[in-house]
């Protein structure tokens, strides 16, 4: 495609910011090194993180879209740029276990690496005054957030998408123990895959030692944050440990 003129911040977020481009139908996406975990209560930097998460988020999207997953995702600009389509976000974080971790081992006392039975998906209201609680498809339904087809549509492709990704990171020995997905819809009413698929918004564990490679190394002061989003692009462009 042409290419296109970043045009005013439409807004900024924990991790990224959106600018409004010269087309209508696309947006360009900055990803920031700002870390915040627990809804905001604990605040630092990643260095080098933004352009790790916009080159992990490329490599995933590519990998979905190829697979069939409708997704915004058009091309990777620059270190910390992205060109997506403008959506309007769904405000549902859809969120896939594989193991227990986490708000699910401590909601449910399940102990942290148990394998799950089978995959589950969760739906929190995105809404950062309310914390993003956990909802289900009533409070969906009563909120019109979404209709029952949409939110059918988004349970198919976040299961689909969990056993692509599970799959292509088994082959880098990493387990995906959860990760949080966001949708959005384009002006034509189509469900796309928006957001970011990174270390900030997955768990990821190293596959033989169960060490952790993502934001947990934040959120819980484990040291080695950089190091550990640096050895999942490592592991992703094929660079596996022997
Ligand atoms: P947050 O603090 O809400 O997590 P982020 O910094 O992660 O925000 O991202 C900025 C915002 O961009 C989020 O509200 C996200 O939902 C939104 N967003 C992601 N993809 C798109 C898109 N294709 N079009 C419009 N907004 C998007
Ligand atoms: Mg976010």
């Amino acid at each position: 495609m042409q290419p296109v003129q970043k045009g005013a911040m439409l807004y900024e977020g924990k991790a990224k910011k959106v600018y409004a481009t010269d087309q209508p139908e696309y947006v360009i996406v900055e990803y920031k090194d700002d870390a915040t975990a627990f809804n905001g209560e604990k605040r630092g930097t990643i260095g080098g993180k933004g352009e790790l998460n916009n080159r992990m988020t490329a490599i995933f999207f590519e990998l979905l879209d190829g697979a069939g997953i409708p997704t915004h995702f058009v091309e990777r600009l620059s270190d910390r740029e992205q060109l997506v389509k403008r959506v309007t976000i769904i405000p549902i974080e859809v969120v896939v276990r594989n193991i227990a971790a986490g708000s699910l081992s401590k909601r449910l006392g399940l102990s942290e690496g148990w394998e799950l039975p089978r995959p589950i998906v969760e739906l929190y209201y995105k809404s950062d005054e309310l914390g993003d609680p956990l909802i289900n498809e009533d409070h969906i339904a009563i909120l019109g957030i979404a209709t029952p087809e949409q939110l059918a549509r988004i349970r198919e492709y976040a299961l689909t998408v969990n056993s692509l990704l599970r799959e292509h990171l088994a082959g880098r020995r990493v387990l995906l123990v959860d990760f949080k997905l966001e949708f959005g819809t384009d002006a034509a009413g189509t469900i796309l895959l928006a957001d970011e698929i990174s270390p900030d918004t997955c768990r990821f564990w190293d596959a033989d030692t169960h060490e952790k490679l993502d934001k947990d190394r934040f959120r819980r002061d484990l040291g080695g944050v950089e190091e550990a989003y640096q050895e999942m692009l490592r592991r992703l462009v094929g660079v596996v440990p022997a």
